[in-house]
């Protein structure tokens, strides 16, 4: 049988929905791409916003009009969080955001049987790391390389820990199998991914810091490039910098997670760490690894956050000087504590923030890398963009090149200036 997938969210969802690809690979299904007639569509979702539950609900609708005989399954955080809203849009499978080879086993019984699938837990329950094998399809470059589930910040704006429950981490030795399993598959770069990396280990026994993981990934495939997913600031220490900086495969990209520049705004987001830790971090990547690439998330307008706020926070940003940011405008999701916090702000507010925002991103992201003109990079090319091929350097930009045929070839680039979202280069070899 055939059966695609659409993926919404983070690097873990696209993980999970890879390995879900391989487990109907194995079983000798075929992989199709969501526009062709399958005879089932998976969707995985994403709950991070009320704007990422409107995006599933719009995908669920248009795939149950577009395909009404196929089996459509979703499973993912959404579902794990609002399991009626799903089953009231004619959904045929549904499953959470665990156990993702039981949910394929229901999707293949669903698809022979016509019957009506589900199976969801208590996330706050689990307490083990499920191993799922990693990497999807085969022509990828990148393959992400989960070795963490859960959190437990309970930051007031997220539901997360509520859809993903407690920290659960893989151990060394399967880690460093899977890497291994994914160089021999042709992958040129892994991405260590999590729901939030810097806490694993916490319930392994003796606590290992997450500096250990990494290091034995990149040892283990030497020839690969290894990429960090997000980072929580806390973890950046004299320790973990000297002892990444000697891993010659890491890739100098650090997405060092914010979401806001403003102390009594991080003190209601309930984060861990004030502007003086978090800077502390940006000097310290910084200086052990010179020109490497910063990048960021920000919240604008969190309840009850001042012009004064706001203002504090765009000149933070600007001291860390980030190489890219995502800005997220403040999304209330019913559950969390920030929601009933008094103060929330207007739609207007909520734009003119972003904007403002994103103008002093864009003024940063273009100031990296006009730094980097004059400059070779090693590109692992992906695929034709228009008239060029592209790909991205170590720090995360992205190169056009005039070029043929370079798909998955990592070469050296001679940067010539800005060019659109990254830069216009050379292949100087
Ligand atoms: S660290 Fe905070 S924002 Fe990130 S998943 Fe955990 S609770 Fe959510």
């Amino acid at each position: 049988m055939i059966f695609s997938f659409y993926t919404l969210g983070c690097k873990t969802n696209q993980y999970e929905t890879q390995a879900m690809e391989r487990l109907l690979l194995r079983k000798g299904h075929t992989i199709g791409s969501f526009q062709d007639e399958c005879d089932g569509y998976v969707i995985n979702t994403c709950s991070v916003t009320a704007v990422a539950d409107k995006k599933n609900r719009a995908v669920i609708r248009r795939c149950r009009r577009e395909h009404p005989q196929a089996v459509l399954a979703v499973c993912g955080c959404y579902s794990q969080h609002d399991a009626d809203a799903v089953r009231a849009l004619g959904v045929d499978v549904i499953g959470g955001s665990g156990d993702r080879e039981a949910f394929v086993e229901m999707l293949l019984t669903a698809a022979e049987t016509k019957a009506h699938m589900e199976s969801l837990d208590n996330a706050l329950r689990r307490r083990d790391f499920e191993i799922l094998p990693p990497g999807g399809l085969e022509e990828r470059t990148r393959a992400m390389l989960k070795v963490q589930d859960g959190c437990v910040n309970f930051c007031t704006y997220c539901i997360i820990p509520y859809t993903r429950g407690p920290i659960r981490s893989a151990p060394i030795p399967l880690a460093v199998e899977q890497a291994r399993e994914l160089a021999a598959r042709g992958y040129r770069e892994i991405v260590i991914t999590g729901i939030e990396i810097a806490g694993w280990g916490a319930d392994l026994p003796g606590k290992p810091p997450v500096t250990d993981l990494i290091e034995a990934i990149c040892q283990a495939v030497p020839s690969l490039r290894i990429r960090l997913g997000s980072l929580e600031p806390r973890i950046v220490t004299e320790d973990f910098c000297e002892r990444l900086r000697k891993l010659s495969n890491l890739c100098p990209q650090f997405h060092l997670s914010m979401q806001s520049g403003c102390d009594t705004v991080l003190e209601r987001m309930k984060r861990k760490y004030d502007t003086a830790r978090y800077l502390e971090s940006v000097q310290l990547l910084n200086r052990y690894f010179p020109g490497c690439a910063v990048t960021t998330d920000m919240i604008v307008a969190f309840p009850g956050e001042t012009e004064e706020e706001f203002a504090q926070s765009l000149s933070f940003i600007r001291k860390c000087g980030f190489a890219d940011m995502h800005i997220f405008p403040y999304s209330r999701r019913p559950g969390t504590p920030a929601d009933k916090m008094p103060g929330q702000l207007g739609n207007a507010v909520k734009e003119q923030r972003s904007r403002e925002a994103i103008v002093v991103a864009e003024e940063m992201s273009r100031a990296y890398r006009e730094n980097l003109v004059g400059t070779a990079l090693e590109v692992l090319f992906e695929e034709r963009d228009g008239g060029y091929f592209t790909g991205h350097a170590p720090n995360y930009v992205k190169v056009y090149v005039s070029g043929e045929g370079l798909h998955n070839e990592i070469r050296s680039v001679l940067v010539k200036e800005v060019f659109r979202d990254g830069v216009l280069g050379e292949i100087s070899e």
